[in-house]
């Protein structure tokens, strides 16, 4: 045994499937048992009499017997240049970028800046439990070379790009076409693959850039067939009405992207809320992302989500949850899950618990296409793992009193908890966050 295996014993809870889709058969329950991380991977995990016997003796076990240990959580769409902006007053979409992230963002200039606060962002990521994240930087590259730099050094599983924005933006902020692509191709040939790190090509939104950046963005993918691609769609009715008038030629916001090559099973985008019945087939058949971002659509007053209609067996989307700060209000999934809840039961709508914590972990590793790698608790995967005490708060633990099943853990988990709930945080087997460093 080497010296980088560290064991984690308590009750564990992965998912193998959606429960909304196979019932009870979509998890593993165990009160006691025990996951064996061994250089970055799990390499042993089941009920803790079965797995102890196997276990070297001088492994450390960190025994949590109350809490519920899960694979880390992950988030799809959220800006690290956004740290803060988050909480800015009183703007719609249009008006809040140009008010608020769009100045924030100039400061990115600075790679000192960029350090910091990427430093900042994973701290804020890991006390939050959550693990991997698909991240905008800013349009400069030395943000994304920051970004990837920090998170290569903790070895944790990000996906990232610098934004290109070549019209609509400061000229601070803005980039071209030429260089846009330059400059994320230098990234994507010295980042993605590297350790952990992922490339996403991350046109901000079609208002942003120009045909020309948008073409050069579907060269990148066709030239990197294995890069993301990140951008937003369909949030806000003045942005969609702004879509149109720039590009008149299109059939719809959509259009716009599939015509540029952005679409496909990589391809993650913020919100769609507003979506026409025209764009659905063509984010269904490319087998694209939508990403439901309930605590931004709700501050920014952009819209509900209509998960029912994108989950029309007719015409399936593909949906992950994030948190998009800083137009999110939340760096933690859990809250994310509580808004979520709610955007539904205004639609009359529902997310079950164990539905809702399947989408945070397995669910969002598949949107991402890494299910293979993170996501569960299963040999062989990454040891990503989050450690949750559903009586974190005086709150939490009166009302746990009257819990009586794990659904009702969860979803009191899911409801009333936040960063004080996450009682722990692994990344590649390494204890980063524990709630005592506060
Ligand atoms: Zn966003």
């Amino acid at each position: 045994m080497t010296a980088s295996s560290r064991a984690v014993r308590g009750r564990l809870l992965s998912f193998r499937d959606d429960p909304a889709v196979v019932g009870a058969e979509g998890y593993d329950f165990i009160e006691d048992g025990l996951v064996l991380m061994v250089e970055g991977r799990i390499a042993d995990v089941g009920a803790a009499e079965e797995v102890m016997p196997r276990l070297d003796a001088a492994t450390p076990i960190d025994h949590y017997p109350d809490a519920l240990i899960l694979p880390g959580f992950i988030d799809i769409h959220i800006h690290y240049p956004q740290t803060q902006v988050i909480a800015s007053y009183g703007a719609q979409l249009l008006d809040w970028l140009e008010r608020y992230a769009l100045v924030e963002e100039q400061r990115f200039a600075e790679p000192e800046h960029c350090a910091q606060v990427a430093a900042f962002f994973l701290d804020e990521l890991a006390r939050n439990g959550t693990t991997t994240a698909m991240v905008y930087c800013t349009v400069h590259p030395q943000s994304a070379e920051a970004f990837f730099a920090e998170a290569h050094r903790r070895n944790a599983r990000m996906l990232a790009g610098k934004v290109l924005m070549d019209r609509n933006a400061p000229p601070d902020l803005s980039d071209t076409a030429e260089q846009g692509y330059a400059d994320s191709k230098a990234l994507i040939e010295r980042w993605h693959g590297e350790g952990r790190q992922l490339y996403a090509v991350t046109p901000r939104f079609a208002v942003t850039s120009t045909e020309a950046q948008l073409e050069a963005a579907g060269t990148l993918l066709k030239e990197f067939p294995d890069c993301y691609l990140q951008t937003h769609l369909s949030e806000n009715h003045r942005e969609i009405e702004t879509v149109r008038a720039l590009f008149p030629w299109a059939e719809s916001y959509t259009g716009v992207y599939e015509r540029f090559g952005l679409l496909g099973p990589r391809s993650v985008f913020g919100h769609c809320i507003h979506l026409e019945d025209s764009e659905r087939p063509l984010l269904s058949e490319s087998r694209s992302v939508a990403a439901f971002c309930p605590t931004s659509n709700l501050f920014i007053g952009s819209g509900l989500f209509d998960l029912a209609r994108a989950q029309d067996p007719a015409m399936p989307l593909r949906v992950g949850l994030a948190t998009d700060v800083g137009g999110g209000t939340s760096y933690s999934m859990l809250s994310t899950l509580a808004e979520a809840y709610k955007v539904l039961q205004l639609q009359h709508q529902n997310l079950p618990a164990l539905q809702g914590f399947y989408r945070i972990t397995l669910g969002n590793a598949r949107a991402l296409g890494l299910e293979d790698k993170i996501g569960r608790l299963a040999k062989g995967g990454e040891a990503d793992i989050v450690v949750l005490d559903a009586k974190a708060t005086a709150a939490m633990a009166h009302r746990y009193a009257r819990v009586e099943t794990l659904e009702e853990e969860l979803f009191l988990l899911m409801t009333l908890g936040d960063d004080r709930a996450v009682r722990a945080t692994y990344i590649a087997g390494d204890p980063v966050h524990s709630r005592q460093d506060g």
